[in-house]
């Protein structure tokens, strides 16, 4: 057997484990990093901790028609904690009991937490993003002019995180001027003083600031022949570029920042802060605590599976 084998709803209908369980759920799961990464953390804490000794992390391929049902077996077989990632952060968030109020402008849930009543929903992305930003690049997303690339979901959630941290003002670029304006009203209530402008890739306007920090939230990067999400030559010179995709681990767009001589950095970093304050919520252990130990093993598995 694989060391993290991709479990079905059928192997959770007949689910038997008696110690502490943890699921990511995803269609396709496969190359999910998130197993590796999390147990190698719960071993750490285990060292030092019995209570953290037998509790494990699994992976489920749930196509979004099950997970209904899926969240339903999860919780009656008392998975402590589970993970949603595509399609599943959406299609869960109006599916679960009570939603931590810092999730809500997202709408969008990556991480839950058992409770007797049903499901507790959170989004550690954001954290994530924040986290990444300032550990990788050196920014704090407080007082920083933000370029955000895409309005899908990763892109909403780093979009609110950015307002809620207070960035200096927020540019947004899509492909789809529907997705695009979409997007601009979910975060309109949010901006406060903080102007939010939106604009299409191939047409940035000229009041764009220098010192931009670049964030690609578009799945433009993925594959190969992908396009770039954006021409960095047509923009005022960014402060700094980071590609939410960590796989592949050098994107086209991260070529052309290295290629301009900007700093960059893949979202690497960014998967392992939101699975550590996941894990912060599932057992009261500060995301520091973790992190750098899920940084090593998400970075050695995805030498494994990239
Ligand atoms: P969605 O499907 O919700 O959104 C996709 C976005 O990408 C849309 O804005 C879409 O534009 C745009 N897009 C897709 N293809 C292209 C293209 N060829 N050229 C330009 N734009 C394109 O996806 P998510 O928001 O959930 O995820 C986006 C990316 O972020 C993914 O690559 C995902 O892996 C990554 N991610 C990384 C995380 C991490 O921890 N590092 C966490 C979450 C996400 P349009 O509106 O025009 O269709």
């Amino acid at each position: 057997m694989p060391a993290d084998p991709v479990f079905t709803l059928a192997d959770l209908a007949t689910w038997r484990r008696s110690g502490t369980s943890f699921a990511v759920l995803g269609h396709p799961i496969k190359h999910s990093i998130s197993p590796p990464m999390q147990n190698a953390a719960l071993a750490l804490l285990a060292r030092t901790d019995d209570r953290f000794a037998d509790w494990r992390y699994f992976r489920f391929e749930i196509h979004p028609d099950d997970l209904p049902r899926a969240l339903e077996l999860l919780h009656a077989k008392k998975f402590l904690g589970v993970n949603l990632t595509v399609p599943h952060k959406i299609i869960a968030y109006d599916r679960i009991a009570e939603i931590d109020p810092a999730a809500r402008p997202v709408g969008a849930v990556n991480t839950l937490r058992w409770s007797a009543r049903g499901w507790q929903g959170f989004n550690t992305d954001g954290y994530g993003i924040a986290m990444a930003a300032r550990e990788t690049l050196g920014h704090d997303l407080a007082g920083t002019p933000v370029l955000l690339l895409g309005a899908g979901g990763a892109a909403r959630g780093a979009g609110v995180e950015c307002l809620q941290r207070g960035c200096a003002s927020l540019w947004i670029a899509n492909r789809t001027r529907e997705n695009l304006d979409h997007l601009l009203e979910i975060l309109a209530p949010l901006a406060g003083k903080i102007p939010v402008n939106g604009f299409a890739p191939n047409h940035p306007p000229a009041n764009l600031p220098t010192g931009l920090l670049v964030v690609n939230a578009t799945s433009a990067g993925l594959h190969e022949s992908d396009p770039l999400p954006i021409e960095l030559r047509a923009l005022p010179r960014p402060a700094a570029v980071f590609d939410m995709i960590y796989n592949p681990p050098r994107t086209p767009l991260l070529r052309a920042a290295g290629e301009l001589g900007l700093p960059h950095a893949n979202g690497v970093s960014m998967l392992v802060h939101q699975g550590a304050k996941a894990l912060e919520i599932w057992s009261g252990v500060p995301a520091e605590k973790t992190a750098a130990t899920m940084s090593a093993a998400a970075r050695a598995a995805l030498g494994k599976y990239g």
